[in-house]
């Protein structure tokens, strides 16, 4: 709570922000309703078996990632094309500034991607005189405002229609307009000429089948296909843990995909990817390069456990059903990825030490591991991650106040002599308190620290006059009876424990 309660002041502004907080809960809500309606038992009565084939296949090639990722690159290599293997973002930014000077390559077209994202391929190549355009229109939006994207699946959803008018307005010098389409035309017939005038493609992959080599890619506007297939070079930059078996295994996720992140039984283009254009083909790319990305995902790889964060298809689900998200909004989050899923993915990238607040902002409701097509145990990882933390402070000798809490806290629970003691003086104390709440009543000293922000817009009610101990005592002595004797049960250690009557 205390890591809470240091960020609060950088949350206050998107609290306070009504039009943010109306677009970020309109948004999310429409796509939690057309989830839902997608999935219900008449429209999917298999949905719970495909959640856990999905979780059965991500898990078995998580474990065989190796055997994977190899046949993998075996077959894109059969196919014509080439895999790169990259250890961070430098060595990908390093692989596409080399392939651009010798294509004599400028304009760089993409199409959406979080692992590039990751990477702030943008940023780097944009240093070195190239111009990346993002051609996903949410993307395109973003990178002419310079934000990161505010949801995986919907980069844009934090921008009304206004906003994104004054922008257009303002960076590419056009009248103003405000309705959706024509703002959609606008940056189609721009982007139709970078597509013309690119001859690297960059996309990312939302699947790699490791038996045929391809490239899955799933998207809505058809700007995936023309980065794919009309420049001369295509580079698709996928994390490691794309990787499925089998192509028929994509029966499964694809099903699952649309339906959780868009509420869409399949997304509008699925495009399979592999290697350059053949012999008599009329399109496609003259090369064909997958980046294989690892930038700490085998370190995730190392808990048997915390690393199922990595069957992560990108859905978004979680994020739309979050309670805290749906408040304080994607930028809030310290990296690309944001909600539940970025509150597991990024202490295990990053470090616990990084943002130890993440984990702990999370109500622990369960939403999000019920969405999730692919069963990530997510509320579990967030409570184990907690514990790391605490774990790994505790460890460097660093603040023993919630040790020291919990252990006084164990010891009244476990003296009844002591539990009995505090509760008659709590109840003392507070029927003092006069009506209504009690919290707000006490001397001001007693409300900080993490008391402080809760109790500031809530309060607690009185106690009942009467504590359980003294309801159960007096019920006995209105019925003339004793308890009786308690049962004699065997323990777990095999001995025998006498149960306790309440006292
Ligand atoms: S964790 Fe699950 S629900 Fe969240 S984005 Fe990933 S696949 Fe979707």
């Amino acid at each position: 709570m205390k890591e809470i309660t240091a960020i609060q002041p950088q949350l206050h502004p998107a609290l306070a922000n009504t039009r943010l907080q109306l677009a970020i809960y309109t948004a999310t809500g429409r796509l939690v309703d057309k989830r839902k309606s997608t999935v219900d038992a008449d429209s999917l009565p298999d949905y719970q078996e495909l959640r856990t084939q999905a979780n059965d296949i991500k898990r078995h090639a998580i474990d065989h990632l190796d055997h994977y990722l190899e046949l993998f690159e075996r077959n894109v290599e059969a196919n014509g094309g080439k895999v790169i293997w990259c250890r961070d973002g430098k060595e990908v930014v390093d692989f596409l500034l080399t392939l651009a000077k010798q294509r004599k390559s400028k304009i760089l077209v993409k199409s959406k991607s979080m692992t590039t994202e990751e990477i702030h391929l943008n940023d780097h190549l944009e240093e070195h005189g190239l111009e990346p355009v993002e051609t996903d229109l949410g993307e395109y939006i973003l990178q002419l405002a310079h934000e990161k994207p505010y949801h995986i699946v919907a980069p844009a959803l934090h921008m009304t229609r206004y906003e994104v008018a004054d922008l257009f307005e303002e960076k590419l010098q056009l009248k103003r307009e405000e309705v959706p389409e024509k703002q959609t035309q606008i940056a189609r017939g721009i982007l139709r000429e970078k597509f013309l005038e690119a001859d690297i493609g960059v996309s990312g992959a939302n699947f790699l089948v490791a038996d045929s080599g391809a490239v899955v890619l799933v998207e809505n506007e058809g700007n995936a296909r023309l980065s794919t297939t009309a420049p001369k070079v295509h580079v698709a930059v996928a994390g490691i843990e794309k990787v499925i078996p089998r192509a028929q295994d994509l029966a499964t996720f694809l099903k699952l995909l649309g339906r959780s992140g868009t509420g869409q039984q399949l997304t509008v283009y699925t495009s399979f990817l592999s290697g350059p254009r053949r012999k008599g083909e009329i399109d496609g790319p003259e090369e064909f390069y997958v980046v294989l990305l690892d930038n700490g995902r085998t370190k995730v790889l190392q808990d048997a456990d915390k690393r199922q964060a990595l069957f992560c298809i990108r859905c978004g689900a979680c994020l739309n059903i979050c309670p805290v998200y749906r408040r304080i909004g994607g930028h809030n989050y310290p990296w690309v990825y944001s909600g539940p899923i970025g509150a597991i993915l990024t202490p295990q990238f990053k470090g616990l030490d990084k943002d130890p607040w993440l984990p702990h902002a999370s109500s622990l409701c369960g939403a999000c591991g019920e969405v999730c097509p692919v069963k990530i145990e997510i509320p579990r990882l967030l409570l184990e991650l907690r514990a790391d933390i605490e774990q790994a402070k505790a460890a460097k000798g660093e603040d023993k106040s919630e040790k020291l809490g919990f252990q006084a806290w164990a010891k009244l629970m476990s003296s009844p002599q002591l539990y009995r003691a505090a509760s008659a003086a709590g109840s003392w104390v507070l029927q003092d308190m006069g009506d209504g709440g009690w919290s707000s009543k006490l001397p001001f000293f007693m409300n900080l620290g993490p008391a402080k922000g809760w109790l500031s817009a809530r309060d607690m009610p009185l106690p009942p006059g009467e504590s359980f101990r003294q309801l159960w005592r007096n019920r006995r002595k209105q019925d003339g009876t004793q308890a009786q004797p308690a049962q004699t049960q065997p323990s777990r250690a095999g001995k025998t424990s006498q149960g306790r009557q309440p006292e």
